[in-house]
C-alpha cells in the first residue's frame, strides 16, 4: 500500500465530525484551523486562542465554564459545537492499579483506554481505530473486524478523560500519592498508521506547549510495520517508535503477521534505519514470546543478527492469552534464556512485565464490543 492508498483507506473508514444533534466538535483542530471555523461565526481570532486555552490547558467540558467569554457568545457556542468527553461505558480496576475506561463515541461506537501506574510514572495506552484491518494472529483486537478510524478529536478525547480521572482521583491525596500519567504509547486498539492525518493532528496538539504540552519524547507509536508511513511520521511526528516485530524471519512473520507480505522484513528494517533519532534514542522492538513459535535460540540469534546494525532496545512480551487463541505463552525459563541471549550480545532487552490481567487490559487483550456495520469502499 502506498502512501496515497492509506489515504484512500482513512477516508473509506473517516470518522464523523458531528454528533448526534449535528454539532461539530471543537476538539482536534489546529489553532489557525479553529480561528477560521469561530471566524464563520463572527468569533474574533483572540476568543479562539481563549477556547484553545481553556479547552486544553484548563481541560473544561462545556462552554459555560468559560469564565471570560461573554455569555451570548458562550450560548452561540453550546447551539453548534461540542468540547466533551465520550460516555464512560465501563471503569474497571485491576489488583495492581491498572485502570481501563470503555468509552463510548458520538455514534454509538466503543474504544478502550488504559492507565497503568507505575513507580515513578504513569502510561497511558491509547487506541487509534475501532478494531482493526489487520489480522496478526496472537492479537485479540485482530480478531474484531475495522468498524473505523477514530477522529482526531477521538484520540485527544481518550488523554483528556484519563487527565480527568486522574486529577480527581488525586484530588486530596498527598504528593507523594498523587498519580497522572507520564508518558502515552499508541499501543491499543488499532493500527495508527493507517490512521495517521488524524494521528498526525492530535499529537501535534498533544505536544504544543499550548496545547496539552506532552513532550514527543513521552510519547510512542506502535506500529505493526506500515512501511510508506513511518518515514512520513518521522518527519512529522518524530515521536518515539516502537516496531511490533514478533519474528525475525519473513516466512514466520508473514504467518503470523500479514502485513508482512506487503512490506518484508528488509523494507522494514530500511525504514527503521533512516527514522531520524538523536543521540539517546533508539528504535523499541516489541516481541511477544510464543511458546514453541519464535522462542528458541536460534531465532534469538537471527534477532540480533537482524536489527544488530540499528539503535535499538528489545521489549520481551510474555503472550498474553484470550479466550480462543491458538498460541500459548513460552515458559519463564524460556523468556529468561531468550532474553539472555540478547543481553549477552550487549542487547537492552527487558522483559515487560504483565500489566492489568484481570481485567483483560494487558498488550493485545483489548477488543471492544462495536461490531462493524457494512462498510462501502469507495
Ligand atoms: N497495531 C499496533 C499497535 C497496537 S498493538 C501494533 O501492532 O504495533 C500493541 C502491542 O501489543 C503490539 O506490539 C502487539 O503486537 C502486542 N500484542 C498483540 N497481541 C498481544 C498478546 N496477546 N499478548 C502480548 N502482546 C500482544
Ligand atoms: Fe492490529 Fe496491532 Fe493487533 Fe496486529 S497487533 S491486529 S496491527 S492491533
Amino acid at each position: 500500500m502506498s502512501e496515497k492508498s492509506v489515504e484512500k483507506h482513512e477516508r473509506v473508514f473517516a470518522a464523523p465530525d458531528k454528533d448526534q444533534a449535528g454539532r461539530r466538535t471543537l476538539i482536534g483542530h489546529s489553532l489557525d484551523e479553529l480561528k477560521d471555523i469561530l471566524q464563520d461565526y463572527q468569533i474574533p481570532n483572540f476568543r479562539a486562542k481563549q477556547v484553545w486555552h481553556w479547552m486544553y490547558h484548563r481541560g473544561v467540558k462545556t462552554f459555560d465554564e468559560m469564565a471570560n467569554l461573554p455569555k451570548d457568545m458562550r450560548a452561540r457556542l453550546t447551539e453548534n459545537f461540542t468540547i466533551g468527553r465520550p460516555e464512560v461505558v465501563t471503569e474497571q480496576k485491576s489488583t495492581d492499579g491498572t485502570m481501563k475506561w470503555l468509552l463510548k463515541m458520538d455514534d454509538g461506537q466503543m474504544v478502550e483506554a488504559v492507565f497503568i501506574p507505575e513507580d515513578t510514572r504513569g502510561t497511558l495506552c491509547v487506541s487509534s481505530q475501532v478494531g482493526c484491518t489487520l489480522t496478526c494472529k496472537f492479537c485479540h483486537t485482530g480478531t474484531q473486524k475495522l468498524v473505523r478510524n477514530l477522529g482526531a478529536h477521538e484520540i485527544l478525547q481518550q488523554v483528556m478523560h484519563a487527565r480527568d480521572v486522574l486529577k480527581e482521583w488525586a484530588g486530596d491525596k498527598a504528593e507523594n500519592d498523587k498519580r497522572d500519567f507520564s508518558n502515552i504509547v499508541l499501543m491499543g486498539m488499532g493500527e495508527p498508521l493507517y490512521n495517521y492525518q488524524n494521528i498526525a493532528k492530535a499529537l501535534k496538539i498533544c505536544m504544543d506547549e499550548n496545547g496539552l504540552s506532552i513532550s514527543k519524547r513521552r510519547i510512542t507509536l506502535s506500529t505493526s510495520g506500515v512501511v510508506p508511513m513511518i518515514e512520513k511520521c518521522g518527519e512529522e511526528l518524530n515521536v518515539n517508535l516502537a516496531i511490533s516485530l514478533h519474528a525475525s524471519d519473513d516466512e514466520l512473520r508473514s504467518d503470523i503477521m500479514p502485513i508482512n507480505k506487503k512490506y518484508p522484513l528488509a523494507e522494514l528494517m530500511q525504514a527503521c534505519r533512516n527514522y531520524p533519532l538523536d543521540a539517546k534514542r533508539r528504535i523499541t522492538f516489541e516481541y511477544v514470546m510464543l511458546a514453541g513459535v519464535n522462542d528458541s535460540d536460534e531465532q534469538a540469534r537471527d534477532l540480533i543478527t537482524l536489527i544488530g546494525d540499528i539503535p535499538a532496545k528489545v521489549n520481551i512480551i510474555p503472550f498474553n492469552p484470550w479466550p480462543g487463541v491458538e498460541y500459548e505463552c513460552s515458559s519463564r525459563n524460556r523468556i529468561h534464556a531468550f532474553a539472555n541471549i540478547l543481553k549477552n550480545a550487549g542487547m537492552d532487552a527487558p522483559i515487560r512485565k504483565t500489566r492489568g490481567e484481570d481485567i483483560l487490559a494487558a498488550c493485545g487483550q483489548l477488543k471492544s464490543a462495536s461490531k462493524r456495520d457494512k462498510v462501502t469502499s469507495k
